[in-house]
């Protein structure tokens, strides 16, 4: 895995914004979600899923995400990347977050600062790593 803070070029302030909104909105738990483009061409959008969060974990209801991606293939989407937030001030990703490349090539770490969040963006070496429904 390459750790990077280059943006990738589909990345923008908007998109920026509102991973942050839901971080705060999360707190004092972590905030999960998916950047997509529902369907080729649309601008890329936050999807997020009902599910379970602590201040070190989340759970994403499984229901909902099957659901999400048999929709996404329907309308022939593309999950862009994966995010989620360490209330905690981590800057690594733990084991268990390194699954979150099963969505996408990209995931975007939000890490809490004294003054707001940092932003990472993590970035996979591998190529082939897609959902196969
Ligand atoms: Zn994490």
């Amino acid at each position: 895995m390459i750790l990077s803070s280059d943006k990738p070029a589909w990345w923008n302030d908007q998109l920026r914004d509102e991973c942050i909104l839901l971080a705060k909105r999360a707190l004092p738990n972590e905030a999960f979600g998916l950047v997509c483009r529902l369907s080729p061409g649309n601008d890329p959008e936050i999807v997020t899923f009902p599910g379970f969060s602590t201040e070190t974990q989340f759970d994403a209801e499984a229901q909902s995400v099957i659901r999400f991606a048999y929709r996404l293939l329907a309308t022939n989407g593309t999950v862009l990347a994966s995010f989620h937030s360490h209330p905690n001030g981590r800057t690594s990703l733990s084991r268990r977050d390194c699954s979150l490349f099963d969505w996408a090539r990209v995931h975007i770490l939000l890490s809490r600062t004294n003054d707001g969040w940092t932003l990472m963006f993590h970035t996979s070496s591998s190529e082939d790593l897609h959902i196969s429904l």
